[in-house]
């Protein structure tokens, strides 16, 4: 006898992450005996500043072990604060800053507290994967705009203003970008605020959480600085995963209009009643310690994307744009679909190819059909320079065995 799923249509609609997946694999292929070089991993590989691991055991030993205010402790909503002084060059009340478990639940807050059944959220592919399974869960309708190489994977002003509808309510941007490393410009920002001006019902959601992993030797542009009249209608997301190395203690921060941040708390506290305490504690000597460890990554970051560029380039067949920040290189591997492997096998899309890699080069990679941009993969340099130079040359030589 058949019985009806527990699970609900909502859920029905989202999957799980294809990193989640691409884990699985390996695991299975490394318990086989195959050695694997791993470059699809989304977190830094260095461990947490050890200045930041002691705030947390003295918080613990002076019992910051309690429910903390839902909305975050008035110590890291004021180190958020002034973070985004410096960062962004706006002045948050902490009354609209709001501490979350990870920026990603900052993201899935905002989305949870502002959409209606059937609004639109414009986000621009190649996306972070989990932007429109947070859109679909929360009944909203994603709405992807291409990018292309060509255009550095950057929204254009005039795709942005062909994309808007009378139900758009957020534009979503990630600078730089989850896969593709893009970072706007002062002029690609001017650009969009302009188009943003002309529609007064879009509002802007920042995900700014590799902002301070930018090789460019300037300070990442954020889209208030070039147009301060949006930030009465911007979300500003960022945390500490990225830039502190700190992705499991588990905590992001969202700054914007009072009336939004307090939809938001009001969600927040009726499900996790915020973000652990402990946490939070490190988090605030990771905002306000020394930073000369955010400078250390970035550069080590830097030196892992110049080789993976170098070798990636030479692959005829990839098209490879020049990360300008992030750790994902995402390279264009159309120029490999139709060409046959040493097996006989024709290469029909960017599935394919992974497996083709993983298989014959043991390297492996996410395919990009999952960030919305087919015939593309990701590759991450979140992995030692050792593993980048090996893994770079393996593909190299896989794809010069392809007729
Ligand atoms: N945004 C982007 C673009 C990301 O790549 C990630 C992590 N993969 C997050 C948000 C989530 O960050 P957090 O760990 O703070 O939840």
């Amino acid at each position: 006898m058949s019985t009806a799923s527990i699970v609900s249509d909502r859920i029905r609609r989202i999957k799980l992450s294809p990193s989640v997946a691409a884990r699985a694999i390996i695991a299975d292929l490394r318990e086989q005996g195959r050695e694997i070089i791993d470059l699809t991993i989304g977190e830094p590989d260095f461990s947490t500043p050890a200045h930041i691991i002691d705030a947390a055991k003295r918080a613990m030993d002076a019992g910051q072990t309690k429910y903390p205010t839902s909305q975050g402790t008035t110590a890291l909503r004021r180190a958020a604060q002034a973070r985004i002084k410096e960062d962004v060059g706006q002045d948050y009340p902490i009354a609209q800053i709001i501490v979350s478990t990870g920026a990603k639940q900052v993201i899935f807050n905002a989305l949870g507290a502002t959409l209606n059944d059937g609004d639109e959220v414009i986000i621009p592919a190649p996306f972070w994967v989990s932007y429109p399974d947070m859109v679909v869960v929360n009944g909203g309708v994603p709405v992807a705009v291409a990018t292309t190489p060509e255009q550095q994977y950057k929204l254009t002003p005039e795709a942005l203003e062909a994309a808007i509808t009378p139900r758009t309510k957020w534009l979503m941007m990630n600078s730089p970008s989850n896969p593709t490393g893009a970072l706007y410009t002062r002029e690609d920002l001017e650009g969009l605020a302009e188009v943003l001006k002309r529609h007064p019902q879009v509002w802007l959601m920042t995900d700014d959480i590799y902002a301070r992993l930018n090789f460019t030797g300037e300070p990442t542009v954020h889209p208030v600085q070039v147009a301060p009249e949006l930030a009465a209608r911007t979300l500003i997301i960022n945390g500490v995963s990225k830039a502190y190395a700190m992705t499991g203690w588990r905590i992001g921060y969202g700054a914007g209009p009072a009336d939004l941040i307090k939809a938001m708390a009001v969600l927040q506290s009726q499900s996790t009643s915020g973000a652990c305490s402990i946490s939070q504690a490190a988090a605030v000597e990771a905002l306000s310690g020394p930073q000369d460890c955010v400078r250390e990554f970035a550069g080590i970051f830097r030196q892992r994307r110049d080789a993976a560029v170098e070798r990636l380039s030479q692959v005829p067949g990839l098209k490879v744009v020049v990360p300008d920040g992030a750790f994902y290189v995402f390279p264009d591997c159309n120029g490999l679909l139709g060409k046959t492997t040493p097996d006989g096998k024709v290469l029909e899309n960017d599935t394919d190819v992974t497996h083709y890699l993983l298989r014959e080069a043991g390297v492996a990679v996410i395919d990009g059909h999952a960030y919305g941009a087919p015939g593309t993969f990701r590759l991450s340099f979140a992995a030692s320079l050792d593993d980048i130079e090996k893994g770079c040359e393996g593909i190299r030589a896989a794809c010069a065995r392809l007729s």
